[in-house]
């Protein structure tokens, strides 16, 4: 009968120990080879550097990528690479990567350790064939060491379902090879593309972070638990499946995961895994991964805006092909459209997203959010009038006059503010001593 691949589970209790239990039950660095070198990759899945914001369930901890380093370091790895693509509104910003580095104390670490943190984006990529002539490009740094250490958030998210082990390496790809995983072909489509990411890279070992974890991720917006988890294993696959079974979906609902388990000829469940540590069954605690719509005759938005009482606005919920800048703008349109509502209908706004949404007939007037929906759509014969938002990332400075054009008197002051809106989620942290910001720093 094969070995079954182990993953532990690990409570979270102190540093450096909880993780090294974790590693060493899973046996997960047992065959490190000497002077290897590493590439650890956290999940920073957004920076600002004009606020201080919420980060706990959105962004590994510094303190379990210290723990990883240290340990690392203490058998005996050489090269220690940390990289993360972060994701910026301007392409062209250098400084928000690096504040998100510095302030997460990878500097120390440097000094401390010798490791070097590369932000992906401004290191070379280099082409990789995922399977079937079908290629993206990973930053060669991860490509080319002798072992990635992921280390992935214990998190929902609300396209993917899960972001864990496998999901988080989407972090190593270039920006066009982000954008070709929100493809528009449903045969081809996320969970096709993100369910390929590990198939070629080293050796992966996955400690995923769940010291505190987080619903309806990827980012701030979530909703946070403190839930003092470890999960570890040197198969990504297994570990994921772990996690997921921890965020109380069966494997096989997530589809990533059955693509990955059905491309490597295994089954989706969890019977090829054996898990030590503490019981999965004790573990579990579900978490919501998707935000709720509402559709009436009246209108179609996401629950929060039907609550509010808004009619006349047909704002369908976002799919797959939606890529993370029109995420990020989707999110302030919503918030805008909201604060803009003064009580009467909307006259007929269909808003649309993505790259696979067609228009619906009947509506009065249409925005067309980023390049993707006005090449596809701008002469679609159901529209009206169609209002345009061009642009990847989005022009934001033609949000506020499309809304405006649409009817729905938005606030520029917001879209101008933008940067700062992230820091009012702090709130909700406030007076939790449970929520640590020195998870977040390395002394
Ligand atoms: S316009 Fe939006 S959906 Fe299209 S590639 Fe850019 S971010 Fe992705």
């Amino acid at each position: 009968m094969p070995i079954k691949p182990l993953v532990s589970i690990v409570r979270y209790q102190k540093p450096l120990e909880s993780v090294r239990q974790a590693l060493d039950l899973s046996k997960a660095l047992d065959s490190l080879p000497h002077n290897a070198s590493v590439f650890v990759k956290p999940n920073i899945v957004f920076w600002t550097m004009a606020v201080n914001f919420p980060k706990w369930g959105v962004i590994t901890t510094s303190r379990v990528i210290e723990d990883v380093v240290t340990i690392l370091k203490e058998r005996g790895a050489g090269k220690i690479t940390i990289g993360e693509g972060v994701v910026v509104s301007d392409p062209k910003d250098k400084k928000t990567p690096a504040h998100a580095f510095e302030s997460l104390g990878y500097g120390k670490l440097a000094k401390r350790f010798g490791v070097k943190a590369v932000n992906v984006m401004d290191e070379p990529f280099v082409k990789v064939d995922v399977g079937d002539g079908d290629t993206l490009k990973f930053c060669s740094h991860a490509v080319e060491a002798d072992l990635v250490l992921d280390v992935p958030v214990l998190k929902t998210h609300n396209q993917t379902v899960v972001s864990l082990g496998i999901k988080n390496l989407k972090g190593t790809i270039d920006i066009p090879s982000r954008k070709k995983c929100h493809s528009a072909d449903p045969d081809k489509n996320l969970h096709w593309w993100v369910a390929r990411l590990a198939d070629k890279l080293p050796p992966v070992v996955t400690v995923i972070d769940g010291i505190y974890t987080l619903e309806r991720g990827p980012a701030f917006d979530g909703k946070v638990h403190r839930s003092n988890l470890l999960v570890a294993s040197k198969d990504v696959l297994s570990v994921d499946k772990v996690g997921a079974a921890i965020l109380g979906y069966q494997p096989e609902e997530v589809p990533h995961l059955r693509f990955a388990a059905e491309n490597r000829g295994r089954v989706a469940d969890l019977s090829d895994v054996e898990i030590v540590g503490e019981s999965l069954a004790e573990v579990t605690m579900p978490h919501g991964h998707d935000f709720a719509y509402s559709v009436t005759d009246e209108g179609e938005m996401p629950a929060p805006l039907a609550k509010q009482g808004i009619k006349g606005l047909y704002y369908r919920k976002y799919d797959l092909s939606m890529c993370t800048y029109c995420s990020a703008l989707n999110g302030l349109l919503l918030t805008a459209i909201r604060a803009a509502w003064q009580g009467g209908p909307f006259d007929k706004v269909e808003v649309l997203t993505g790259k696979s949404m067609e228009p619906a007939p009947g509506m009065n007037k249409t925005i067309l959010v980023g390049q993707c929906m006005v090449k596809a759509n701008k002469k679609h014969p159901n529209i009206k009038e169609a209002i345009l938002i061009k642009g990847c990332p989005p022009n934001v400075d033609e949000v506020v006059a499309a809304l405006n054009k649409a009817g729905i008197q938005a606030n520029s002051t917001l879209f101008d503010k933008r940067d700062e809106l992230p820091g009012f989620f702090m709130a909700r942290y406030a007076g939790k001593p449970e929520y640590e910001e020195a998870h977040f720093t390395v002394e």
